[in-house]
């Protein structure tokens, strides 16, 4: 199909910023539309772990996209780090889940059997870990998981985009969509009308919002999570540790995250003292050397939740030319990648990399 308009993206996200890249590197033209600067809001507050916490827990559809992106980010981040020169610091640190339900994991391992477990017993996991003080039954070690500075992967994401020739337009908020004869014809933003042919709605947790004086009720909704950011001495541990979905994520320079509340409070990004003294008691738990370290910092973020967290990907039903891809929930960073290539062969009409049925935007 011929284009009489660049291609708009709204949202500059992680799945905006990589669908961009994906469409400007089969030569779009790429208009990304934020109403404030990009990678402010989900995608800055996340943790950067690539992969999911409990992944037998997840459908076949999220594996499918995790396995892949896992496979493309070292050449990603190898490329990113060349063009840009800003180091998002992929980082294999393993992952030790502390309460994992063997009989679990393996009434559930055959529907993900790619991912590598190792059960551990306690020597084993003082060896990994010696600063850790619990001592549970039965830990796994799933030593290929690997993590990002996610704002260090936006920025390198900012820049490389620019270098392509992507425009950035990041005052705009876009408030709608006119078609005619069931194809886009404009979106309409606080800044005018924008006559468009193709469009991807990528807007995280606002995206329900977005589209739905289109018809469409997408059932995304805003889940806030909260982190805390600790100081400590680099090295202290060197896994990412997880029990009963509180994770501690260490960095290259001694910082570590600890994440992450799970809070249904609409689109509100408050912090608060109830969540940093959950974080606080789960990270002391595990290692009690926390105790001692200055916090540097607290934030909230609203993840795109979705019911089973398969993210939304396709072509609007009535709208044709306007595209959806979103509700990631807890895994964007992790999926991002594959769900990026999936919409961007979609909108370029190739033959899609990955069965598209799972993510379609009708699905019950
Ligand atoms: C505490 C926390 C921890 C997390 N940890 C991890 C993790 O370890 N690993 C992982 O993979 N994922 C993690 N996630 C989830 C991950 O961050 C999200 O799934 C992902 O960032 C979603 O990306 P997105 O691009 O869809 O949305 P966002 O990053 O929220 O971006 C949406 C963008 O759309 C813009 N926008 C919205 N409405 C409009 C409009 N009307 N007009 C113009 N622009 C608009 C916003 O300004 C924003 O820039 C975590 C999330 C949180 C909150």
């Amino acid at each position: 199909m011929r284009m009489k308009h660049p291609v708009y993206i709204v949202g500059g996200g992680i799945v905006g910023l990589l669908s961009a890249r994906e469409l400007a590197r089969a030569g779009r033209p790429v208009v990304l539309l934020d109403r404030q600067a990009v990678g402010k809001e989900s995608s800055w507050a996340g943790g950067g772990i690539l992969s999911s916490l409990y992944p037998w827990r997840y459908p076949a559809a999220t594996d499918q996209l995790l396995r892949w992106s896992q496979q493309v980010y070292p050449s990603l981040i190898t490329a990113l780090v060349k063009a840009t020169g800003v180091d998002p610091e992929w980082t294999v640190s393993g992952l030790l889940i502390l309460d994992a339900n063997i009989g679990e994991v393996e009434a559930n391992f055959s529907k993900n059997s790619h991912f590598s477990f190792e059960r551990v017993n306690a020597v084993q996991l003082a060896e990994l870990e010696p600063a850790l003080a619990i001592q549970p039954e039965s830990a796994l070690w799933r030593p290929d998981v690997a993590q990002v500075r996610n704002p260090r992967l936006i920025e390198a994401l900012r820049r490389d985009l620019v270098q392509k020739g992507v425009e950035f337009r990041e005052d705009v908020t876009v408030t709608g969509f006119s078609q005619k004869q069931g194809k886009l014809a404009a979106l309409h933003t606080n800044q005018g009308v924008f006559p468009a042919d193709q469009c991807l709605a990528a807007a995280g947790a606002w995206t329900a919002g977005l589209l739905e004086k289109t018809g469409l009720m997408l059932p995304i909704r805003p889940v806030r999570g909260e982190i805390l950011l600790l100081r400590a001495r680099p090295g202290l541990i060197s896994h990412i540790l997880l029990k009963d979905y509180h994770y501690l994520i260490p960095r290259r320079d001694g910082l570590i995250l600890v994440g992450s509340t799970f809070e249904d409070v609409g689109f509100d990004k408050s912090t608060t003292a109830k969540a940093k003294n959950e974080l606080l008691k789960a990270a002391v738990e595990m290692v009690p050397a926390l105790s001692d370290c200055p916090i540097e910092q607290q934030w909230a973020g609203l993840r795109p939740g979705s019911p089973d967290s398969v993210p939304f990907i396709g072509e609007h039903p009535d709208i044709s030319g306007l595209f959806v891809c979103s509700g990631h929930f807890r895994n964007g960073i992790a999926l991002g990648p594959a769900s990026a290539r999936l919409v961007a062969d979609l909108m370029l009409g190739c033959e899609p990399s990955f069965d598209p049925a799972p993510y379609r935007l009708t699905r019950e």
